[in-house]
């Protein structure tokens, strides 16, 4: 899975739910700061601003969720930081310096707060974790340094409640880190085993060429129009290769076979482990008239130098006739009928279907 594919997929669906969370959210505070107020007016209008910017991240976001996701995150992680923080640390100050008791006036978002960071860290990549705990810590931290240096107010059922959120249970957060890893590497290995076995699915295991599976992915992708023209070719006398030399040398002629067939044509072309001792290419707009000469490129990269420990290996080299690739089955059709042509006219040669037509008695070599 490519980055974009990560982010079309994990990262901004999650970004999405993340911000309309955050949405539900402030309309609630919102709703309830205004029908129960606090005694600081401010508390009636912040989390109004908050919706307002999440608002204008999630407008953002849905014009170009995929240039502008990690700006997005980047952006929704600046609003937390810069609403909470300067929160926290007004009302502590404020405390410290003795204006009030902090445990009667520090706004009800402690629970907020944890539940953002939480809520960053499990739907957001690893890499945006750095976000939530820096959110976390300079939260949590003059809130912690508060209440320890205060006894009177950390034994109180706010100040305990507020020491166990921001300390423990916070600590707990942690825990969902190696759990995200888990699943995230677990969810990497399954992509790329899918892939993988994807891969294998379409290749021929013992040479690596196409197989027919393979081959037939490679012919949806082309333009159903495109002038095309089969080849199939067929190793002669193979099965006598295997009686002499033994089934695995018999594989490694095939494997050789196979490289051999890979370095005669530049153009656009798809090779195929057709069967046993039998493959097929397909080339993409050949020239009129020039298969043959194409084939025969093939049959003599096919023939001219021994194979080691067999000698020499030659093959039978039938050519349809060219045709829109949408005609794919019929050129194989006629393809194997001048395989067959130049197997009765004596091997190691190359038949085009059109001489198999027209002068079904002659060699067309
Ligand atoms: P012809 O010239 O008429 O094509 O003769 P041939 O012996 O090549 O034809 P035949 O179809 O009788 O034999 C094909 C042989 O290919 C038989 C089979 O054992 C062998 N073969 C098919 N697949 C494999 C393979 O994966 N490995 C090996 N070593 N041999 C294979
Ligand atoms: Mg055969
Ligand atoms: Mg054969």
């Amino acid at each position: 899975m490519d980055d974009r594919n990560d982010q079309k997929n994990i990262l901004i669906p999650a970004t999405y739910r993340l911000l309309i969370v955050t949405l539900l959210s402030s309309i609630i505070y919102t709703v309830l700061f205004n029908v129960y107020s606090t005694p600081f007016t401010i508390h009636a209008f912040q989390p109004g601003i908050i919706f307002f910017l999440h608002f204008t991240l999630l407008i953002y976001l849905y014009k170009n969720p995929i240039r502008r996701v990690h700006r997005v995150i980047n952006a929704y992680g600046a609003v937390i930081l810069f609403t909470t923080v300067p929160n926290t640390l007004y009302f502590t100050i404020s405390a410290w310096q003795g204006d009030w008791r902090f445990v009667d006036t520090f706004p009800p978002f402690s629970g907020m707060i944890i539940l953002t960071t939480t809520l960053m860290m499990l739907m957001l990549p690893e890499k945006y974790n750095k976000l939530a705990v820096i959110t976390w810590i300079l939260n949590a931290f003059p809130v912690l340094l508060f209440l320890l240096t205060h006894q009177e107010e950390l034994q109180t059922p706010r100040g305990y409640d507020l020491l166990f959120l921001f300390g423990p249970a916070s600590l707990l957060i942690l825990l969902i880190v190696p759990y995200q890893r888990g699943i995230n590497s677990h969810m990497h290995k399954i992509v790329f085993d899918l892939q993988h076995s994807q891969q294998a699915a379409e290749r021929d295991f013992l040479t690596d060429v196409y197989n027919r599976r393979g081959l037939e992915g490679w012919l949806n992708n082309v333009n159903p129009s495109t002038k095309a023209c089969v080849l199939l070719m067929d190793i002669d006398h193979f099965k006598a290769v295997n009686d002499r030399f033994g089934h695995s040398i018999g594989d490694r002629v095939l494997i050789e076979f196979a490289s051999r067939l890979r370095t005669v044509y530049q153009g656009k072309y798809g090779l195929a482990r057709w069967g046993g001792e039998e493959f097929l290419i397909v080339i993409l707009n050949p020239k009129a008239n020039k298969t043959k000469v194409l084939a025969e490129l093939f049959r003599s990269a096919i023939n001219r130098l021994p194979y080691k420990d067999v000698g020499k290996v030659t093959a039978s080299i039938g050519v349809s006739s060219i045709n829109e690739i949408k005609h794919f089955s019929t050129m194989v059709e006629e393809a194997d009928k001048a395989v067959y042509f130049g197997k009765d006219n004596g091997r190691d040669q190359v038949a085009l279907y059109r001489d198999t037509l027209e002068k079904p008695q002659n060699n067309v070599d």
